[in-house]
């Protein structure tokens, strides 16, 4: 372990790859020339670097790309574009003009006091929390935009919470299918000047044209192993998405995460030795439009049975110099990783503070495989407020990326892989009745049903 972690402390390898990569792929979105490239590029680097197996997992999957948008605000004497995104999953063909309503959060109580108003209307959604309601919880975009189009919006302006005029894209769908209504996203200022208007009350309508493209692809979630030398048939997985949205190189969503990966199955792979456990290194495809390369490798698994050899999965998304992890898992997790986290510390204190926490949430790959019980552990970072106000946007590009953001996650995830392939008897799955309340305990129960993703 210590040999380990000293070698990848002095690799900037991963950091190398991944600037390559922005700068001669491009963006990574799962079904353009430019995706499968990065998939041939990830099966490639991991042959380099002398993993025991490569291989890929196919899946078809509807992918959506963007075409052309426009949004027009109207208030009885003139009209005005705004700068604005299509998000993702959004149909392909729509021209629609309605009445522009604030509705606050976006929150089934904003939707519930506006009552009969949302019919037929163009909602003003924000992608955050502004108007504070005690005790609300943000959804995600994708839940507000089903929670609008249930309560009968025809169209949904999405408001960033990112200042600066950055706009942000992202799947508008909870399910990865295309959604009925148009739906976009504003920059801050705009939403706000919008918001001062129809407080004052003016009456606004809002213009939405849009036409996208979505068709049957086939993608690859690239996998590469470590065969265990005592436990072969255990394995510990650790994941991450390599594709990207389009409107960047995505280097931080997920260059960070997908190229840490590579440089980590590397470094283990050059060590003398072989870890205890298998170590399963998968790269998905199709995160960004909807969890459809994990979604689909879980499926493979639970039919397989191959999911009752996964002992936890490891999701890095956005990842960069850990701070500790995070564990979602039955009680007994939550003590080994404390103990894994103190002595990844000892190994090294100077970014790694040993902290651990047992928060679950959605929206990664991590999902799938949690919703069928197995234990899930990310990283928790420290990127800083630049990184996170690129999210999804524009301006997600290499710039961002600190090479040791990137040396620290393939030393602390590494460290963290071999720790646990060596423990001597690793606990199990969640129990369907310990998951449900696990789920509930942190509120995840509203949106998985929203989604349709709830298993009881
Ligand atoms: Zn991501």
């Amino acid at each position: 372990m210590r040999a380990f972690h000293a070698a990848a402390g002095v690799s900037e390898q991963a950091y190398e790859w991944l600037s390559w990569s922005t700068a001669h792929i491009g963006h990574r979105l799962t079904g353009s020339p430019q995706g499968r490239r990065a998939e041939e590029v990830a099966d490639s680097l991991f042959r380099l670097g002398g993993l025991d197996t490569v291989y890929a997992h196919a899946f078809e999957a509807n992918a959506w790309s963007r075409g052309t948008v426009a949004l027009t605000i109207g208030d009885g004497s003139g009209f005005r574009h705004l700068s604005c995104t299509a998000l993702a999953n959004t149909p392909l063909n729509a021209s629609v003009e309605a009445p522009l309503v604030d509705a606050g959060n976006g929150l089934q109580a904003d939707f519930d006091s506006l009552g009969d108003a949302i019919k037929g209307a163009s909602v003003l959604v924000d992608l955050g929390l502004v108007a504070g309601q005690k005790g609300a919880k943000n959804l995600h975009r994708s839940e507000k935009a089903a929670l609008a189009l249930r309560a009968g919006a025809v169209s949904i302006v999405f408001v960033n919470q990112v200042e600066g005029g950055v706009l942000l894209t992202g799947t508008a769908s909870v399910d990865g299918g295309l959604i009925t209504a148009p739906a976009v996203c504003i920059a801050m200022e705009d939403g706000k000047l919008l918001r001062e208007r129809l407080a004052a009350g003016a009456s606004l309508s809002a213009r939405v044209q849009m036409s996208n493209q979505s068709q049957l692809v086939r993608a690859r979630n690239i996998i590469a192993e470590l065969r265990g030398t005592v436990r072969p048939e255990e394995v510990i997985l650790v994941g991450g998405h390599l594709d990207s949205w389009d409107l960047a190189t995505g280097a931080t969503d997920n260059g960070l995460g997908s190229f840490s990966i590579l440089d980590m199955a590397r470094v283990l792979a050059s060590m003398p030795f072989r870890p205890e456990r298998t170590i399963r290194f998968v790269l998905f495809m199709g995160e960004e439009q909807g969890l459809l390369g994990s979604r689909a490798l879980v499926q493979h698994y639970a039919s397989t049975g191959e999911l009752g050899r996964v002992a936890c999965m490891i999701n890095l998304d956005m990842s960069g110099n850990p701070k500790g992890f995070a564990v979602g898992g039955p009680p007994d997790w939550e003590g080994l990783i404390k103990s894994q986290c103190a002595s990844i510390k000892g190994l090294d204190s100077t970014v790694f503070e040993g902290a651990s926490s047992n928060d679950v949430w959605l929206h990664s790959d991590h999902q799938p495989f949690l919703l069928k019980g197995v234990p899930v552990i990310s990283p928790l970072s420290d990127l800083g407020k630049h990184v996170y106000g690129c999210y999804h946007s524009s301006c997600d590009d290499i710039h961002l990326v600190k090479p040791e953001a990137m040396t620290n996650n393939v030393r602390s995830v590494g460290t963290l892989l071999l720790g646990l392939a060596a423990t001597p008897v690793l606990p199990g799955h969640f129990t369907s009745e310990q998951l449900r309340l696990r789920l509930q305990k942190a509120d995840l129960e509203a949106p998985l049903r929203i989604s349709g993703d709830w298993p009881w």
